[in-house]
């Protein structure tokens, strides 16, 4: 193996001893950031999530409150209890863990919370800000993403960047943040032509595909910096990326491990955003 591992764990636990530090300040001062996470249904990932940003917020002293709803709220009372959210002078952050089940109107369940405290950076408000490079909350994985390039010491201004994925949580906003840090962006998809041709200019290759393994080495420029976004398993159930480690770990020459690569940071992130929300709001 040629690539350097970036150690995403390591650098979210860094991050959190910083946020730490500003949450006990904020506290002393009658300030405590307050997050609250919707959940709506069973869905076992999404628990799994909202049990691990829950157990986040308790280790930097951020408050944080669930409010699990059953699969037949209706999108009145879901909105209902975003207006409280929205209103609630406690809570900073609004979090409604995403996927809702499908009688719900995601976008209109999403555009309901303030962007004040849509410190998921999914609202059209935050979107729209980051697009024309105005302050505002960073989604956090492609936000995280950033932070893991960082580490690198990589300059970006110039550098070719790939971008595999255009979702709307993370594709579409990780090519924007790129672009902002002037590098030369190009977004991959499904109905791309010669995926492995277009990954073979990337200095930088970002893979946010949901395809156990995707990325090959034959795939990968030699010396990119590889970050692996996918959660999937394999064939044999095991946890893996949308990169294939082995062989691209031979070529890049850094690359995010999964898992212990860009999870972590996602929820670094996100106590980031909230953090942020409560100063903003003194
Ligand atoms: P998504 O399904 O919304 O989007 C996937 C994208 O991949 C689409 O834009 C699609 O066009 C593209 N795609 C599909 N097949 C392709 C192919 N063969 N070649 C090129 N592009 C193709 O998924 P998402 O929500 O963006 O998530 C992507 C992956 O990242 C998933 O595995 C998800 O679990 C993971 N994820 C991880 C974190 C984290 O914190 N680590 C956060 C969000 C998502």
């Amino acid at each position: 193996m040629s690539a350097k591992i970036i150690d995403g764990k390591a650098v979210a636990a860094r991050i959190c001893e910083e946020l730490k530090a500003k949450v006990a300040e904020l506290t002393a001062a009658g300030k405590q950031p307050g997050l609250a996470v919707v959940i709506v249904g069973d869905n076992p990932a999404s628990r799994v999530y909202v049990n691990n940003k829950k157990k986040k917020c308790a280790e930097l002293g951020i408050y944080s409150e669930e409010h699990a709803l059953p699969e037949s709220v209706t999108e009145a009372e879901l909105l209902d209890l975003i207006d409280r959210l929205n209103r609630d002078p406690k809570i900073h952050g609004i979090l409604v863990q995403l996927p809702l089940p499908g009688n719900l109107n995601e976008q209109l369940i999403l555009d309901r919370i303030s962007p004040a405290k849509d410190v998921d950076g999914f609202h059209p408000v935050n979107v729209g800000r980051m697009l024309i490079g105005l302050p505002g909350f960073l989604p956090c994985t492609p936000a995280g993403v950033m932070e893991l390039i960082k580490e690198t010491g990589m300059v970006l201004a110039g550098k070719e960047c790939v971008v595999v994925g255009r979702s709307n949580i993370v594709g579409k906003p990780q090519a924007i943040l790129l672009l902002r840090e002037h590098g030369t962006v190009t977004i991959c998809h499904s109905r791309t032509k010669d995926l492995g041709a277009v990954c073979r200019r990337a200095d930088i290759l970002v893979a946010a595909v949901g395809k156990a393994e995707l990325i090959t080495g034959e795939m990968v420029k030699p010396g990119a910096v590889v970050i692996d976004v996918g959660i999937n398993r394999n064939a044999a159930g095991k946890l893996v990326g949308d990169v294939h480690f082995d062989s691209v770990s031979q070529v890049a020459g850094w690359i995010t491990p999964v898992p212990g690569g860009v999870g972590p940071m996602t929820i670094a992130m996100l106590m980031r955003n909230t953090v942020q929300s409560a100063e903003q709001s003194r």
